[in-house]
Formats: structure tokens, sequence, C-alpha cells
């Protein structure tokens, strides 16, 4: 009987789970997945949860109606990883073997250094259920005045979602009717305002006609929150009265206390094969490894196909020879009814069809939310 320990049961670790789970012989493979929470959450709604008044239980499914029976789900979370042994240890202090072990334990919210930049009540992000609560809040009373929206670290997850951000609260502050007495800035530390030239320049004109403003070349350094100043590595300062981060993001602890990631924690990954670099029996998946394309679902899902093919190939004692190559599908809202669809991989840039903001390319994005529970999170596509 050979071992699969996945270590993270969120979108990247139940969709692989449930995949391998259906294709694999269960007399001859058993499957663990590692995960401590009940709950997954479906967090591209967090952009539109920020606006509306709707009840957050509707991004919430519990884990045990999305995981295969098929199984062994230990909720627990693993504190280090012997790749040596092949030991994985968990907060009980159990050891778990495996024959083969996938990581997929996403992105840290370093909620030490977001502390810290949130000392004050004006300093609010949306990339956490808490923080989305607190933003919708402060966003209610705001009655103009200058709202600044930068990130605090790249990479983070998503990339688009701050400019989204922008776009959305344009719309909201007009339909408030207090546009008029607010400025919206946008800084990035690139010198355009998205990682991609072409949606990029796209992006850049909308700003510019939604008014806007934009600033490259900012690099968070951290935030003077006696003065309400944000402050960046290049010397800028510039104030607000509402800020929203991106909150820093990194590897997970057991990442690198195991020494299986870069200097940030995240697990260096084969772009292609999606093995860990150094150890040929872990695989990657999702928003912790270091694949040079976005933290997004899509990737993990195109991935995910990709590493299950190779470890199904591995089982049969044929060589992993399946290549991701960095298939993306992400979107852009300009308003909360259109978007921007972006298509690439690591060779080619996006395609033209999608750079121009459409309703039906906003409905794709409202409707991923049910292809995500129904489909992708099940291993079903
Ligand atoms: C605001 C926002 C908007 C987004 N919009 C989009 C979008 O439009 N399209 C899109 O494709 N993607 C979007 N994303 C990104 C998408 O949600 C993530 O890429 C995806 O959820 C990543 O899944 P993951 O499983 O890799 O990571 P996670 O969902 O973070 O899961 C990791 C899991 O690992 C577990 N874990 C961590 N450490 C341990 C440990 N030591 N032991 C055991 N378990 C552990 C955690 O508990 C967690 O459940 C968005 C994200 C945000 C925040």
């Amino acid at each position: 009987m050979k071992n699969i320990v996945i270590i993270g049961g969120g979108f990247s670790g139940l969709a692989t789970a449930n995949h391998l789970a259906r294709k694999i012989n269960r007399k001859k493979v058993k499957i663990t997945l590692i995960e401590p929470k009940e709950e997954n959450i479906y967090e591209p709604e967090y952009l539109f949860w920020v606006f509306q008044d709707k009840p957050i239980s509707n991004l919430l499914k519990p884990i045990s109606k999305l995981l295969s029976k098929e199984v062994n789900w230990i909720k627990n979370i693993a504190t280090k990883i012997d790749p040596e042994k092949n030991i994985v240890t968990i907060e009980n202090g159990k050891n778990i073997l495996y024959d083969f072990l996938i990581l997929a334990t996403g992105a840290r919210m370093a909620q030490e250094k977001l502390d810290a930049y949130c000392q004050t009540d004006n300093v609010c992000e949306f990339y956490t259920k808490d923080g989305v609560e607190h933003l919708k809040e402060k966003l209610m009373e705001f009655d103009g005045g200058t709202i600044v929206i930068t990130p605090t670290t790249v990479p983070y997850k998503c990339p688009p979602t701050p400019i989204e951000f922008a776009f959305l609260l344009d719309k909201y502050l007009r339909k408030r009717g207090i546009r008029h007495k607010s400025t919206i800035r946008f800084l990035y530390p690139l010198s355009r305002a998205f990682t991609m030239a072409e949606p990029a320049k796209k992006v850049e004109k909308l700003f510019a006609k939604r008014n806007i403003k934009f600033t490259p070349f900012f690099n968070f350094e951290t935030i003077d929150n006696e003065n309400n100043k944000v402050l960046s590595l290049e010397g800028e300062e510039i104030g607000y009265e509402s800020l929203i981060i991106i909150p820093p993001h990194e590897g997970q602890d057991v990442i690198k206390d195991s020494g299986l990631g870069d200097r940030e924690g995240w697990i260096t990954t084969d772009r292609y094969t999606m093995k860990h670099n150094e150890h040929d029996n872990i695989y990657a998946i999702g928003d912790g490894t270091n694949l040079p394309v976005s933290k997004s679902g899509t990737v993990s899902h195109f991935s995910s196909n990709i590493l299950v093919k190779n470890l199904i190939s591995e089982l049969k004692g044929k060589p992993p020879k399946a290549k991701y190559k960095g298939l993306t599908i992400c979107f852009i809202l300009t308003s909360f009814k259109k978007s921007m669809l972006l298509h690439f991989s690591y060779n080619y840039p996006p395609k033209k069809y999608g750079l121009n903001s459409t309703l039906l390319f906003g409905l794709f994005k409202k409707a991923f939310k049910f292809a995500y529970f129904k489909f992708l999170i099940k291993g079903r596509l």
C-alpha cells in the first residue's frame, strides 16, 4: 500500500485530493489530507462582499461536504516535514509516513505585520474575513476624502484584485453621491498598473477616464499611523483619510522550518512537473509555490491536473511526463457587471480577445463561484 499525504485542504489541496481519489486504485493507495480548518471559503467573492449586504455564510462550505469520503482527513496542523525520512509531524506529536507528499499549504497573511500596520481604524484590508467586515463598516461611514490603495508585498493572491477594488470603489462612491468629494489613489510597485503590458495600458486608460490617480514605482515600506501617511522605499509619503492595503503575504512556517522553501517560504517548485526542486517524491500546488504565475484558483486548477497525471504515472512505475505550461485565466472587473478576461501562459501574453471589458466576461466571473464549488474543488473538470 502506497501512502499519499497532502498538507493543506484549501482549494488546491481539496481539488487534488478529490481528483486523485477518483483516479487511483483505493486498494493499493491511501490518501491522507492534513487540514485544521472545518470550512472552505470562496475568496474571490470578498471583493463583492465589501460593497454588498450579503451574509458571509454564502461564501463558506464545510470541508466534510467537499472532500471525497475515500480520503482520510486529519484535522490538525503539520508542524515539521522530514524529507529524508519521509515523515510529516503534526501538532499532537504524531508522525505520519508518506511515499508521496503534496504540499498545498497556500500563502500566509503575515498577521503580526498586519497588526503593526493596522493600528488605526482607517487602515483596512479585504483579504481576510474579519478584514472584509471591518472595511465594509468603514466604507459605510466614509463621507469623502482620499482613499489610497496599495499592495504591501509582491507576490500576493490574485494580482488584478486591487485594480478591481479601485474600479468597484469608484462605482460605489458614485452611487452614494460622494465621488466628487473623494480622491482614489492607486499605488503600485511597477512602472505600470499591472504586471503585463497590454492589460496595464487598458487599466491605466480606464483609471484616467474615471479619475483614479495612479502612482507607479511605489514600493510600500511602512505606515505612519500618527500622521495618516503611507511611506515607500523610494522615500515618497502619501497622505490618506482611508488606506486600503493588500496584506503582506509569505510562505507557511512549516515550509520554512523544514527547509523546503525560498527566503520568503515559497515552496521551490519545478514550473513544469509540479515537483519540488530538490525532493523527487514531493509535489507542490497552489499559492504556496514559487511558480512564476499568478497565485490564483485557476492556476491551481490547471496545474493540479498536471500534478495528478504525473503522480499517477509514477504510481504505475512510469516517468512523470506531463508539463504545466503556465496556463492561466483571470479576470479584471471594471465595474460590478463588466470584466476583462486574461488568458495567457508562460510563453504567451494575454490573448487580444479578452482585453475589452464586456458583460459576458463579467458573467463568467460571477459563474466561477458555481463552477468552483460544483466542479473544480471536487476535482471534476
Ligand atoms: C480577495 C481575493 C480575490 C481572489 N480572486 C480570485 C479570482 O477572481 N480568481 C482566482 O482564480 N483566484 C482568486 N483568488 C485566489 C484564490 O482564492 C486562491 O488562489 C486559492 O484559494 C488558493 O488556494 P490554495 O489551496 O493554494 O491556498 P489556500 O486556500 O490558502 O489553502 C491553504 C490551506 O492550507 C492549510 N495549511 C496551511 N498550513 C498548514 C499546515 N502547516 N498544516 C496543515 N494545513 C495547513 C490552510 O489552513 C489552508 O486551508 C482571490 C483571492 C483573494 C484573497
